[in-house]
C-alpha cells in the first residue's frame, strides 16, 4: 500500500476500516454470492480525502467493476451510495433529494473545517442507534410528494454496463467481440455517472442530471379526474402477486370509508370503491404517480365511466364494481398485455420519469381493437417492468427514518463473501 496518502497520516484513528461497504442496490449487483475483495486504506475519500477501506467487486456477468469511492461517514453523513453516491432511500441525486426534502447542505469546503465537521458528524453517527440518519436530513421531513414521484423503487443493473467503448466510437476499436467496453453510441446524457464531478454531485450543486429530474417532476403527468361522478372507484394496477388486501386498506382508508376492495390476482390489480366521490377523489390526488407498497411502485388510475360499462366488462372479465366474471371460453387466458419494456426502450429512462408516451390517463371508453382481449379497466403501463430477469428485490421505501443498506443486509450472501474478501 502507498504510504503517500496525504495529510491524514498523523491521524491514524480516524481512518476508516470497514467490513461491509455501504452500496445500493444497483451498486450491488443482482447475484447474491458477490465476490468483493477488500483494501484496508486502500485509497483517500474523494470528498474528505481521509484514507478508507476501498472495496472492488463485479456486479454481474458482463458488467464492470466497480469500487467505493467515498468513505461511510461520508456516505453516512448523506445517506448515500458509497459507489454511485445516489441515496439511499430514493436512488437520486443528492440534490434532488435535498430540494424535495427542503435542505441545505451544509458540509464546509475548506479541509480545515471539513475534517472538524466530519470528526464531529463521526461522533453523532456512533452515538446514533444507526436507524436514523444524522445531521440536517436526520432533521429533514421524512418525504416529499417529489420525491415519491421521482423516486426509483426497483434496481437499475444497466448502470453498471461496461463503458462505451471510445475506439470504437471512432471506428477504430480492432479488438471485435474480445474488447471489455461497450460498442454502441454514446446515449446516455441521463447516466448519473457519465462525466460528473463527484464533489458537486455530493454537496449537490451543479448536477446535470437533478437539474433534469427537478424539471421534469415538475412537468410530471397528472390524473384527470372523470366526469362522470358515480365513478367512485380506483383502479390499482402493478400488484404483483404479494400485496394483500390488508396492505391497500391500510393505505386507502386514510381518504375516507372503503366500500369495497376486490383484488384480480391474474391481473395483479386491484379495485377500492370509496363510499364516497370526494374519499376517492382525495385517494387519486394522494396516490396517484407515489404510491409505493412492499417496494412496489403501484399504477392508479380511475375506474372506467358509466358509457363504457357494459358488454365492454364481460369482456375483460372484470366489471366496473372490479367483479370477478367468468372467462369467456375459447379466449387465451391471461388478457393483459405484458408490461412494456420501459428500461429496453426508454435506455436513458435512469429514474422514474415518464418517457412522454405513454399515457397517464386510460382512455376509458376507447374500445378494444379487432381481435385483441382489452386490459382491464384503466390497465396503463407500469412504471417499471421487471425484465427477463424476473422480478428483482423491492428496495426502497421503508417507514421513515428507518436506514437499511442493501449490501449489509444479512441475507444477502455478499455480506459474508465480503468478510473473506481480504
Ligand atoms: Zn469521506
Ligand atoms: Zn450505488
Ligand atoms: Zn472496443
Amino acid at each position: 500500500m502507498a504510504t503517500s496518502l496525504g495529510a491524514n497520516t498523523y491521524n491514524r484513528q480516524n481512518w476508516e476500516d470497514a467490513d461491509f461497504p455501504i452500496l445500493c442496490q444497483t451498486c450491488l449487483g443482482e447475484n447474491p454470492y458477490i465476490r468483493m475483495s477488500k483494501e484496508k486504506y486502500g485509497k483517500e475519500c474523494k470528498i474528505c480525502a481521509r484514507p478508507f477501506t476501498v472495496f472492488r467487486w463485479c456486479p454481474g456477468t458482463r458488467m464492470r467493476f466497480k469500487k467505493t469511492e467515498v468513505c461511510q461517514t461520508c456516505s453516512k453523513m448523506k445517506n448515500v451510495c458509497q459507489t454511485c453516491l445516489l441515496d439511499l432511500e430514493y436512488g437520486l441525486p443528492i440534490q434532488v433529494r435535498d430540494t424535495g426534502l427542503d435542505i441545505k447542505d451544509d458540509v464546509p469546503k475548506s479541509d480545515v473545517n471539513k475534517e472538524y465537521y466530519t470528526q464531529n458528524a463521526e461522533r453523532e453517527i456512533g452515538n446514533s442507534d444507526g436507524t436514523r440518519p444524522v445531521g440536517l436530513l436526520g432533521k429533514a421531513p421524512s418525504s416529499s410528494e417529489m420525491l415519491l414521484k421521482l423516486a426509483r423503487t426497483t434496481p437499475y443493473y444497466k448502470r453498471n454496463r461496461p463503458h462505451i467503448c471510445s475506439f470504437w466510437v471512432k471506428g477504430e476499436c480492432k479488438r471485435g467481440e474480445e474488447c471489455p467496453y461497450r460498442h454502441e453510441k454514446p446515449t446516455d446524457p441521463d447516466d448519473p455517472l457519465a462525466d460528473q464531478n463527484i464533489k458537486d454531485r455530493y454537496y449537490g450543486i451543479n448536477d446535470p442530471v437533478a437539474d433534469k429530474l427537478l424539471k421534469r417532476a415538475s412537468t410530471m403527468p397528472r390524473l384527470d379526474t372523470p366526469e362522470d361522478k358515480t365513478i367512485t372507484t380506483l383502479y390499482v394496477g402493478g400488484m404483483g402477486d404479494t400485496i394483500s388486501d390488508a396492505e391497500l386498506r391500510n393505505h386507502f382508508y386514510q381518504f375516507g370509508e372503503i366500500r369495497t376492495t376486490t383484488i384480480v390476482q391474474r391481473q395483479q390489480c386491484a379495485f377500492i370503491q370509496f363510499a364516497t366521490r370526494q374519499a376517492a377523489e382525495l385517494a387519486a390526488e394522494k396516490s396517484f404517480n407515489k404510491l409505493i407498497i412492499n417496494g412496489r411502485r403501484l399504477t392508479v388510475k380511475w375506474g372506467r365511466s358509466q358509457a363504457a360499462r357494459g358488454k365492454e366488462a364481460y369482456q375483460d372479465g372484470v366489471s366496473e364494481m372490479g367483479t370477478r366474471l367468468d372467462p369467456v371460453p375459447g379466449l387465451p387466458g391471461g388478457n393483459s398485455p405484458p408490461p412494456p419494456a420501459l428500461e429496453e426502450d426508454a435506455p436513458t429512462n435512469y429514474f422514474n420519469l415518464d418517457p412522454g408516451t405513454s399515457p397517464n390517463v386510460m382512455n376509458i371508453s376507447l374500445p378494444p381493437p379487432p381481435g385483441i382481449n382489452p386490459p382491464p379497466p384503466g390497465f396503463g403501463a407500469p412504471m417499471f417492468h421487471m425484465g427477463s430477469m424476473g422480478p428483482p428485490p423491492p428496495m426502497g421505501m421503508r417507514p421513515p427514518g428507518h436506514i437499511h443498506y442493501p449490501s449489509q443486509d444479512p441475507q444477502r450472501m455478499g455480506a459474508h463473501a465480503a468478510r473473506h474478501g481480504d
